[in-house]
């Protein structure tokens, strides 16, 4: 299970700006290569070999400091209920302002472990001044420099530290899904139907880490867990219209899933929150089920669905191999088929292909259309293998990877998606050198 550390503190502080000196430099090329935008607030980190997930919680707010205030307990909240390290970040430059004074309270108040970091100490005159945020009472302080680096491999070691112990590995191989979508989409309802009434529920297993809880549900040949439902039923608090924060808040469930079923509402469309929970989902190599929820309210014509369904794959594209199932769970309408797809989505992420069908498949189709040559340069692509990870990942092993194109990458994945049945999941092509 990932943990999760959230990065707080007021606007200009300097919290961007060590996030992404924090977040691994691979994940940033990769997303500019994408064109993925989205989650500048959202990365992965490593340190000392402990892999967790970065949330810089002032994702949304534009710079000005009354727009803050009145969200300053959003976001501390959000780094409390979702994070299992926070990191406050104050500036040395302003010194001690209110509303530092206030997150402080707050922080004060909660038994999660809080690393207190003093930003812009580029000086040793700084270093002298940053003394003063003893005063804020949260103990000992980091004194870092986010432009330069200085003093924050300080700041990860005491990161890491406090991060929760490794839990084993389930041994069960149960398939985990995660119901998520923007608030009011249906999901609670869905869940209810599932389980609600009849209580099918066999096991509650609480998490080590958290109050979160998974659900077996077994029942009509079906056997999975419905992780991290708890925080939908904790849903009371969950009515954020902030989309930054209600996409966070499924970023456990997401992390912790196999396959995401995406609830969206049909009245509303796939409008940008759900797009950022279905890159968040995407980014994380999981299994996507997309549930066009509430169906009973569109009134339909000849090509409704059709048309919807098409709208649908146009904000997802290119990943546009994605089931995606009408239902209504008011009537009670494909709720079973739901759930059946992401049965189907979960096989699929878990097919393991044989090198020697691999190459038998792929080579041809390549040496009919090689990678275009570069700078003179031809591209050699010898052989392909399926590397042993519980999503599809595949490299392809040639003379010179670094001149083979996104496009060509793209080109790859649609024969591999033609030959094999990976709807709903998201595939790696990584070109190694041989
Ligand atoms: P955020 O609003 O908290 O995310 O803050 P940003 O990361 O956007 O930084 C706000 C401003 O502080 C920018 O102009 C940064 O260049 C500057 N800044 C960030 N870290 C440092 C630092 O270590 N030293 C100095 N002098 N400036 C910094
Ligand atoms: P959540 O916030 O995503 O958990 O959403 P809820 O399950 O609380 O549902 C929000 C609202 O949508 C509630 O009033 C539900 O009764 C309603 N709702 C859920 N599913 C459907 C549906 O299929 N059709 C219609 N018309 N309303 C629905």
């Amino acid at each position: 299970m990932n943990s999760i550390v959230a990065v707080v503190g007021r606007p200009n502080v300097g919290k961007s700006t060590l996030f992404n000196r924090m977040i691994k430099r691979r994940e940033a090329i990769v997303d500019s290569a994408s064109g993925v935008t989205r989650d500048r607030h959202y990365g992965k980190s490593d340190w000392n070999g402990r892999e967790f997930t970065l949330i810089d919680t002032g994702g949304y707010v534009i710079g000005s400091d009354d727009v803050f205030e009145k969200e300053i307990d959003k976001q501390v909240e959000l780094a409390i209920d979702e994070a299992d390290v926070i990191i406050f970040v104050v500036d040395v430059i302003t010194g001690i302002t209110p509303m530092d004074e206030d997150v402080s309270k707050l922080l004060r108040k909660i038994n999660k472990p809080v690393v207190l970091c003093v930003n812009k100490v580029d000086s040793n005159k700084n270093r002298t001044d940053a003394l003063e945020f003893y005063n804020l009472g949260l103990g000992e302080y980091y004194s870092i420099s986010a432009t330069s680096g200085s003093g924050t491999g300080e700041l990860l070691d005491a990161v890491v530290e406090k991060l929760p112990e490794r839990e084993l590995e389930e041994e069960e191989d149960l398939p985990k899904f995660a119901v998520v979508g923007r608030p009011n989409a249906g999901k609670s309802s869905f869940i209810n139907a599932l389980i609600g009434e009849d209580r099918y529920i066999v096991t509650d297993i609480p998490g080590t880490t958290r109050d979160s809880i998974d659900t077996r549900y077994t029942r009509f040949g079906f056997d999975f867990k419905l992780v991290d439902t708890a925080g939908i039923r904790r849903k009371a608090k969950v009515k954020e219209d902030l989309e930054f924060y209600s996409v966070m808040r499924s970023v456990r469930a997401i992390e912790n899933s196999d396959v995401c079923l995406i609830v969206m509402d049909a009245s509303r469309g796939f409008d940008s929150q759900v797009q950022s929970i279905f890159w968040l989902a995407e980014k994380n190599r999981k299994g996507i089920v997309i549930l066009v929820n509430k169906w009973d309210l569109v009134k339909k014509e000849t090509n409704t669905m059709k048309d919807f369904e098409a709208k649908v794959r146009e904000e997802i594209s290119p990943f546009v191999d994605v089931p995606i199932v009408f239902i209504s769970v008011l009537n009670k309408q494909r709720i079973y088929k739901a759930i059946e797809t992401a049965v189907e989505v979960y096989k699929n992420r878990s097919t393991k292909i044989k090198t020697r069908v691999l190459n038998d498949i792929l080579l041809p189709i390549i040496a009919a259309n090689p990678p275009p040559a570069l700078k003179g340069k031809y591209v050699k692509i010898k052989y392909i293998t399926q590397l042993p990870t519980p999503q599809p990942q595949f490299a392809f092993f040639c003379n010179l990877p670094q001149y083979v194109k996104d496009s060509y990458k793209r080109f790859i994945e649609n024969k591999l998606r033609q030959e094999f049945n990976f709807n709903g999941v998201p595939v790696s092509i990584y070109m190694r050198k041989k």
